[in-house]
């Protein structure tokens, strides 16, 4: 395919032919880069990236400590303690047949590899991909979103700082730039965002036969049996639907609750909002922003259209223009088809959904696209493994929420509308490489057997 005509083909050609050079580092070299990575990460451009987040959407300083930056930081590390492992040959069984062989699977770098990542992880999401792309040997073009201007400026400065252009490099930019990016052939292209675009990528990756993950988004259940301890459920809800104000990919959606304990569960829920955040959350340090006005008035309509129905603000329902503010709040008796039961929401506001019989909820949950999280709050084992069977998801919490993506040993992805390949760890590592498949003949063996004429078996014996 030609693409001497794209804006990116000098920078491409330089990493194409840079490729076999950063693929036959070492594994230590990889750890040294990846170790410059993580200085950058923890001292240099630390205190720069927390304020250039603080300017895009008020994120907490402690929030972009805890899930940004010690996020990438834990990956690095996973990658310094297995990569030796990793990168060495993985040996596997010899059929009897093959006798006279042995044969090995020899992770390869892909080659020169593509990320697009989006705004409300921007500094995670940027970095913890091009963690498991380094470890494997790849070359790296990054394109951030444009939604968090900021942090994408101190990101671009950081790569620059310490990378060679022709091993990684960012570029700051828009849609159009994203598009242009995705005319060129890459090896691999690793993005996150929602699914409607994720079908763009896919669209363009196939152009090139490009292999792809797609770390997406959708509508996130949470399941409340009438056995869970509600306050637990609570404390771990409250703290993962309003983290980064509800725009987190893995955020609960929305809720089922059986008819039982919806009463204890909203009255525990108001009470857990003012120990979280006091009784005015815009007050609160610990809360952020709607990322744009786009995104502001996209929830705010969720919140008047509800208004105009049946349905019931159980909690909150005000919002603020001046800076992006939207109380955190909770709704019943919502129709199904309305925006806030059927698109992504992506911001503080919770429906709640109440149940009697467990297999309700299955069915719904059914009827739907894949969700890229499923969480379930019950202190019964049949309930657990009933739902676990008869649901399909990205990942699962039992008891608790979000906290999967945090342990970089879990393969973290969805499946279908909510994603496709995985990330972290060594799945992160596995999804940059190819799995070259390698057998040697030694000397000894019956192997001769299988080669013409086919009439003289007794005397090549
Ligand atoms: P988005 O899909 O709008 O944008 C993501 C990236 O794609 C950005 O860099 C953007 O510039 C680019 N882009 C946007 N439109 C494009 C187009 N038409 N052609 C080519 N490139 C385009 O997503 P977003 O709004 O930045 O992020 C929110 C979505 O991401 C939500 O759906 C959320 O669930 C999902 N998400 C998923 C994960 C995950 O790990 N699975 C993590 C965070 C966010």
């Amino acid at each position: 395919m030609d693409y001497k005509e794209n804006k990116f083909a000098n920078l491409f050609e330089k990493q194409k032919a840079n490729q076999f050079v950063v693929g036959n580092t070492t594994y230590k070299e990889r750890i040294k880069k990846l170790k410059r990575l993580k200085n950058a990460l923890e001292y240099t451009y630390r205190d720069l990236l927390k304020n250039a987040l603080y300017k895009d959407f008020k994120k907490p300083f402690v929030e972009t400590d805890l899930t940004e930056i010690y996020l990438v930081i834990k990956e690095i590390k996973v990658v310094i303690s297995n990569l030796k492992n990793w990168t060495s040959k993985q040996k596997v069984e010899t059929p009897l047949a093959l006798f006279g062989t042995s044969s090995w699977i020899h992770y390869e770098p892909k080659g020169v590899c593509l990320i697009l990542s989006p705004w409300n992880y921007p500094i995670n999401l940027t970095f913890s991909p091009l963690v498991s792309a380094i470890a494997a040997g790849n070359t790296v073009f990054i394109k951030p979103s444009e939604l968090t201007p900021n942090t994408s400026k101190v990101m671009a400065d950081l790569v620059k700082d310490v990378f060679n252009e022709n091993e990684v490099v960012l570029i700051e930019g828009a849609v159009d730039v994203a598009q242009e990016l995705l005319k060129l052939p890459f090896n691999h292209i690793f993005f996150t965002g929602s699914p409607a675009v994720g079908k763009i990528v896919m669209e363009a990756a196939s152009k090139n036969l490009t292999s792809v993950t797609l770390e997406l988004g959708g509508k996130s259940p949470t399941i409340i049996d009438e056995t869970a301890n509600i306050n637990n459920a609570i404390e771990n809800l409250v703290w993962g639907k309003h983290i980064n104000n509800g725009q987190t990919c893995i955020a609960p959606d929305y809720v089922w609750i059986h008819e039982s304990v919806k009463g204890s569960f909203i009255e525990a829920y108001k009470k857990k909002l003012e120990v979280y955040y006091t009784s005015d959350v815009s007050t609160s340090d610990s809360y952020c922003r709607i990322v744009n006005n786009k995104h502001y008035n996209r929830l705010v309509s969720y919140i008047e259209n509800a208004k105009e129905t049946d349905a019931t603000i159980e909690l909150g329902g005000h919002y603020n223009s001046n800076d992006n503010y939207i109380e955190p709040t909770v709704i019943s008796n919502l129709k199904d088809d309305t925006l806030l039961m059927q698109e992504e929401i992506f911001g503080p506001i919770l429906p709640i959904k109440t149940y009697k019989n467990i297999d309700e909820v299955i069915n719904y949950i059914n009827e739907r696209e894949k969700p890229l999280a499923l969480y379930i709050y019950s202190k019964n084992k049949r309930v657990i493994n009933y739902v676990l069977n008869n649901t399909r998801a990205g990942g699962t919490c039992i008891n608790t929420n979000a906290l999967q993506v945090t342990n970089h040993y879990l393969p973290f992805g969805g499946s279908n509308n909510s994603g496709i390949g995985k990330t972290h760890g060594f799945f992160g590592f596995q999804d940059f490489s190819n799995q070259r498949a390698v057998l040697k003949r030694h000397t000894i063996g019956p192997l001769n057997l299988l080669f013409p004429p086919y009439n003289n078996w007794k005397q090549k014996i």
